[in-house]
């Protein structure tokens, strides 16, 4: 089937079962080059499910993945970053005990040349690109304001801060589309208004499309172009923000997990 020229990521059909669980069930979507799509759903709804499927994390038992019009299929998971597809986790995936910088090299290893083998053992051949390296990182460390901590352990930083880094290394892949999984969670009304600052920044700005998994609707209504609902592994719903909100089905899905939830309150308290 023909993809068309804007259409940077193509979920077709996708089913995942885990043992009896249907994590996702048939679901498809596009997104577009130059948005930011925003991908919502109460929990177990299958967001961090699909995410592990674009970065090859789990297979998928149906359906393609196209990227730029070519399936993912097939692709190892480490070929995923160098294709331009970049990644932050709900749980921070960084060495907490290196520099700032260094974790965000390592996120620029991902697309350079020399490879990080190479590099870590230090070949002659490679100080050139080590060097390049360090002003992408650099570059990066500014974009982000974090030059300040860059000798800074990473472990050692304010979660807020942790979270930026986190971001920082998943942009010095140079990636054509982010995957932020939960960037919000954990963030204070301060630093979620400078999220929703960055993440329209990096769209409009680093020119980088955007898959936003996120929980905090405001942020996701504020920021997104265009979004995807699911709830039990379907897609519910597709739309601008304010069709979003409006859809019935989206406001039962957060009505019935806000109704659930209260009831275990509840019954905490009995
Ligand atoms: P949350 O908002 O809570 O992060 P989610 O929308 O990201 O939820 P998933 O984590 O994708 O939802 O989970 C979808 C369903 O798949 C859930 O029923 C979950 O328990 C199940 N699931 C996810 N990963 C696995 C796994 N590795 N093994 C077994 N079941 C899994």
């Amino acid at each position: 089937m023909a993809v068309s020229p804007n259409k940077l990521l193509s979920v077709r059909d996708v089913t995942v079962r885990f043992g009896g669980i249907v994590a996702l069930d048939g679901v498809s979507f596009d997104v577009s080059a130059g948005q930011v799509c925003g991908l919502i759903g109460p929990n177990g709804a299958g967001k961090t499910t699909l995410f592990n499927c674009l970065s090859r994390l789990y297979a998928y038992q149906a359906g393609d993945i196209l990227f730029e019009g070519q399936s993912i299929t097939a692709l190892p998971t480490h070929r995923i970053a160098a294709l331009g597809l970049g990644r932050t986790f709900q749980n921070l995936a960084m060495f907490r005990s290196l520099p700032v910088r260094d974790n965000i090299m390592i996120g620029a290893h991902a697309r350079s040349f020399a490879g990080f083998v190479a590099s870590a053992l230090r070949l002659p051949s490679v100080s050139a690109e080590e060097q390049r390296l360090r002003a992408r990182a650099d570059q990066i460390m500014d974009y982000l304001g974090l030059l300040s901590v860059a000798d800074r352990p990473a472990g050692d930083l304010p979660f807020g801060t942790q979270k930026r880094v986190e971001m920082g290394r998943a942009l010095a892949a140079d990636p054509k589309l982010l995957l932020l999984d939960e960037p919000a969670a954990g963030l204070n009304h301060e630093e979620l208004a400078d999220l929703g600052r960055l993440i329209t920044d990096i769209r409009n700005r680093l020119k980088i499309t955007v898959l936003l998994v996120e929980h905090h609707m405001s942020l996701v209504m504020g920021v997104s172009d265009h979004i995807v609902a699911l709830n039990f592994g379907k897609k519910i719903a597709e739309g601008s923000p304010a069709e979003i909100q409006r859809h019935p089905e989206v406001i039962e899905a957060y009505l019935g997990a806000q109704a659930a939830a209260d009831a275990a309150q509840e019954a905490a308290h009995v």
